[in-house]
């Protein structure tokens, strides 16, 4: 690869920024300075440094971020700031995108790769990766709504969603649950409370799959997954 575009891609800034840090002195490969930013170097047998920090070069970035409210799942738009707003550059010049989507207004767990495959074996309808949500509900929830949910709710639109477990938390004025749904539909668990006769007042996604929100992450704060996580995505 070449060694512009490696150092670039691990964040180091523009091809003309990475020419001025070897033409400074600065880029040593196996021990050398290197003038020239555009040679070859062979990722699995040289070592690369800028100033006395090396350089490990990795493919494939995995982001796990707790999303605040107002910021909106996507990598670009015109009027909203977006979940790629949030990371450093160092993370941005992986190029990653959202793992699915979490509505305007929803907060937690969302996770950002470059890793497109991954990314599609997370999403695919068929591989039913379940997650959960802590939810407030506007009203007294009863509980045959266990019941409903577990038989799976028709929506507004005539769907009739997959069974979603339901587990309700506290039971008042507004009542609080946690629900675990394996579809990903629009809107879905606002149109399931919805469907029911609630209107859902705060939503916060909390679990996908084998990943757990990091509750140590505040909104807007995110980090990259640790081998464990890792391993609980492939
Ligand atoms: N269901 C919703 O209604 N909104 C979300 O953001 C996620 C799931």
């Amino acid at each position: 690869m070449r060694l512009d575009k490696m150092l670039s891609h691990m964040g180091y800034g523009s091809r003309r920024d990475i020419k001025k840090l070897c033409k400074d002195g600065l880029v040593m490969v196996d021990g050398k300075a290197i003038k020239d930013s555009s040679i070859h170097i062979d990722l699995n047998n040289q070592r690369v440094w800028v100033g006395d920090e090396e350089v490990i070069y990795k493919e494939f970035v995995y982001l796990m971020l707790n999303k605040p409210p107002g910021v909106i799942s996507a990598t670009e738009d015109n009027h909203h700031k977006t979940v790629i707003d949030l990371l450093t550059a160092e993370h941005r010049s992986f190029n990653p995108f959202p793992v699915g989507r979490l509505d305007i207004d929803t907060e937690g767990l969302l996770l950002l790769t470059n890793d497109g495959q991954t990314a599609h074996k997370l999403l695919a309808p068929k591989k039913h990766v379940d997650k959960t949500y802590f939810a407030r509900i506007s009203g007294l929830i009863g509980d045959e709504a266990i019941e409903a949910f577990k038989e799976g709710v028709t929506l507004e639109d005539g769907y009739k969603t997959l069974p979603a477990e339901l587990k309700i938390q506290s039971k008042g004025e507004e009542s609080e649950i946690y629900v675990t749904i394996v579809e990903g539909k629009f809107h879905q668990v606002k149109r399931m409370f919805e469907a029911i006769g609630h209107k859902v007042t705060y939503l916060k996604r909390i679990r996908m799959g084998g990943l757990v929100l990091d509750e140590g992450l505040k909104l807007g704060e995110y980090r990259e997954l640790s081998e464990d996580e890792l391993q609980q995505l492939f």
